[in-house]
């Protein structure tokens, strides 16, 4: 069978164990590909990724440790787990035999190595840029969870990917949702070939500059948080445990508090605008509790598609990996033998002031999204250390989006300058700790 190398990037993180879960899956039940792991990396967590390294029933070739700081720490926890897998009864019975790659250009390499298929991108935040990046520019398959990185450079990304024939699968489930929905359109666009009458039709049928013949907008859902019912004046004394509390789905700290703020849903907005290169006029967000409907599309005739599964990351992970083929999943299948609720409602951008900031940036693009992505990730940081309230995440945002020089067309040096510049003013924004 062909082999399908994988690269997990964040493999610490929930989208990254996740990822692994996945895999061995894929492993067991691909009639087709023979799937392997590449490489593993973690920031701060050696212990988890070493174990993660030694538990996975196909080992790693490599895990990548990218703070530099703890390569001695991790060259001792990877020399200990040799030791306990040479002797022990584990999953790796021929003991674990991987190597060690140090520091964020360790990254870089990791994704662009040549035997290395797929890039799972599950770094959090504008740290999962470069590694993304790069995988792009070696022509990849990136299956993309690390939305942070469409936000801060969306066209640099997606012209780079035209560029060197490389594939952005989302993995975000609302993305995963819009993505599998848009397949009627696709299929149209691809049997329609350029200037046929059929096309021009459509073309007059619909907007004119729209890339989805026949789609009319993308509706993203939201659950909504935890605070989805709290007042202003509540979610102004809102505690980090609080913040933390997510409904429906268990992630990593940062999306969690930005789930809370609904920071996600602008950010996704954002990525949405860019993945599927449309105007944010053409994208909307609905509220959705239960988290079951991912998302729609809504077509011309007034008739809505939407994607459906339980609150499961591993089903949008591996479509991601296997696109555009469908195998048994580990995640559970909707649960049918009891009814079971899906409430819509609209979304309120008066009490969740990020979802509006989030419209804007996408209209306005250029250097909006680095800045307010810098200054989300700053205002976050600073609310999980106590010392903003959880009402000051998206006024922060705001103000330091409102202090910057906008430019419309920015290289990627300036993108990354900005994110620099809009960190530090943030802090000064927050005032004294
Ligand atoms: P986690 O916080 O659980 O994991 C983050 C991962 O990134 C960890 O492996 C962490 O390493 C690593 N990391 C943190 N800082 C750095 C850094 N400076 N340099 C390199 N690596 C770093 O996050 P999630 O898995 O929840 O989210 C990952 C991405 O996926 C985010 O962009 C998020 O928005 C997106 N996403 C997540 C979803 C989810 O269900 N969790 C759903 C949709 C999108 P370590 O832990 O070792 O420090
Ligand atoms: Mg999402």
């Amino acid at each position: 069978r062909p082999v399908q190398r994988v690269a997990v990037l964040g493999a610490t993180g929930s989208i990254g164990v996740a990822t692994l879960d996945v895999i061995q899956n894929l492993h067991r039940c691909d009639p087709v590909h023979d799937w392997q792991v590449a490489s593993l990396s973690g920031h701060s967590q050696i212990d988890s990724l070493v174990n993660l390294a030694a538990d996975c029933h196909i080992a790693p070739e490599r895990i990548v440790v990218s703070d530099p700081e703890k390569q001695a720490e991790a060259a001792r926890a990877l020399n200990s787990a040799k030791i306990r897998t040479d002797s022990e009864e584990s999953p790796n019975r021929s003991g674990l035999d991987c190597g060690l790659d140090v520091g964020s250009e360790a990254l870089v390499r990791a994704a662009t190595e040549k035997d290395v298929d797929v890039v799972v991108a599950a770094i959090v935040g504008r740290a999962g840029l470069e590694s993304t990046l790069a995988a792009v520019h070696a022509g990849k398959r990136v299956a993309l969870a690390n939305k942070e990185t469409l936000v801060v450079a969306g066209p640099v990304v997606t012209q780079a990917v035209q560029e060197n024939g490389a594939e952005l699968l989302p993995v975000d489930s609302e993305h995963s949702a819009i993505f599998q929905c848009l397949a009627e359109a696709r299929a149209r666009k691809s049997q329609t070939p350029a200037g046929s009458d059929d096309q021009t039709d459509l073309a007059a049928q619909t907007d004119p500059t729209t890339n989805w013949p026949g789609v009319r907008r993308l509706i993203l859902t939201a659950s909504g948080g935890p605070f989805r019912d709290w007042t202003m004046a509540q979610m102004r004394d809102a505690t980090v445990e609080q913040a933390l509390a997510h409904p429906t789905w268990k992630m990593g700290a940062k999306i969690t508090i930005d789930s809370a703020s609904m920071m996600n849903k602008a950010l996704e907005v954002i990525e949405a605008k860019w993945l599927f290169d449309v105007p944010a006029d053409k994208i909307e967000v609905v509220v959705h509790p239960q988290s079951l409907i991912h998302s729609f599309v809504e077509f011309e005739d007034g008739s809505l598609i939407a994607q459906i599964s339980p609150p499961d990351m591993r089903m949008p992970i591996q479509y991601a990996l296997t696109y555009p083929r469908r195998l048994p999943c580990p995640s559970p299948s909707l649960d049918r033998t009891s009814p079971w609720d899906m409430t819509l409602c609209p979304a309120d951008p008066e009490r969740f002031p990020a979802l509006a900031l989030g419209f804007e940036v996408a209209r306005v693009g250029g250097t909006a999204g680095a800045v307010v992505n810098a200054a989300n990730e700053t205002a976050v940081d600073l609310f999980l250390k106590r010392q903003i309230r959880f009402t000051d995440i998206p006024e922060l945002c705001r103000r330091t989006l409102q202090d910057h020089h906008h430019e419309s067309s920015p290289t990627l040096d300036q993108l990354l300058n900005l994110d620099v510049w809009a960190r530090s003013h943030a802090e000064k924004l927050a005032g004294p700790k």
